[in-house]
């Protein structure tokens, strides 16, 4: 059982708003069908689709305000949007995705997932199709509504469904010492023990800096996949052959999480 996460900077420009990165899209299709893995759930992130529509409504922040409600679905209309190109791109390169809406199956309070109801997805899984899921807009038991993200659900999918990898693909190597679009000397960390990370003893410093990139909350959430035993590795998605060569168990660049 694998999880493979496609962030929103590898299947989108994240620069354009609705502009789903095609290229990318239709490669990793190809080196998912390639790998032909066993047991697969793909999540993949926002990006350009769910981000600025979310934004706009401040969807996260809960309701406040009726145009809100409207705003709500759009958000989710619009993940559906960049979900059916990427099933579509898996669909003709042979892989048997299926497409899941989390909002259906899952209830946060929050911002945290409280109700989750695998029962669809394993029986999937078990008839051997691939999921295809996505971070999404979803009702909250206390602010009516919130954005789940991509990388908070695939720890979940990890626990309940008993994965032996998490791949977290996004348009970086993996974790380095600071983020490398803004620090040139930055170091990729090959192996991250996790307890660097909560203690914030050697790379707290160098990440904390970073609050308004993506790294360490994503760092922060899967470290939870980590210290259950699951082997979770960050890499490069954009880079070809990558994510097919960790899906088939290869050894890639790329930085792994450690207990
Ligand atoms: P995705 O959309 O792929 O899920 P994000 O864009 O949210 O990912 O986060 C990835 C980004 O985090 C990278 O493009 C990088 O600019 C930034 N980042 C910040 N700090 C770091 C770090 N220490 N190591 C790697 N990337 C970092």
């Amino acid at each position: 059982m694998q999880i493979l996460k496609l962030g929103g900077s590898v299947v989108t420009d994240k620069d354009q708003p609705f502009k789903p990165h095609t290229e990318n899209i239709e490669r990793l299709a190809r080196e998912i069908a390639a790998s032909a893995p066993q047991s697969l759930v793909i999540v993949h992130g926002g990006g350009s689709y769910g981000h600025p529509v979310a934004k706009k409504f401040s969807i996260n922040e809960g309701y406040k305000s009726p145009d809100q409600i409207l705003g709500f679905s759009k958000t989710h209309q619009a993940m559906i949007q960049l979900n059916h190109i990427i099933v579509d791109a898996l669909l003709a390169a042979g892989v048997p995705a299926f497409s899941v809406s989390p909002s259906s199956f899952i209830v946060t309070e929050k911002k945290r997932i409280t109700t989750l109801d695998l029962s669809i997805v394993i029986k999937l899984l078990d008839s051997g199709m691939v999921p295809v899921l996505y971070g999404d807009a979803v009702l909250d038991s206390h602010q009516r509504f919130a954005i789940l993200s991509g990388d908070q659900l695939i720890v979940k999918l990890a626990k309940y469904l008993d994965a032996k990898r998490v791949i977290l693909g996004s348009d970086v190597d993996g974790v380095y010492t600071a983020d490398p679009k803004l620090v040139e000397t930055a170091e990729l960390l090959r192996v991250l023990p996790i307890s660097d990370v909560t203690g914030k003893v050697k790379i707290g410093e160098a990440l904390s800096t970073d609050v308004t990139g993506g790294m360490l909350g994503k760092i922060m959430e899967v470290s939870e996949a980590a210290k259950a035993g699951v082997d979770v590795i960050l890499l490069n998605a954009c880079e070809p052959g990558r994510v097919q060569a960790a899906l088939r168990g290869e050894k890639v660049i790329g930085t792994t999480l450690t207990r």
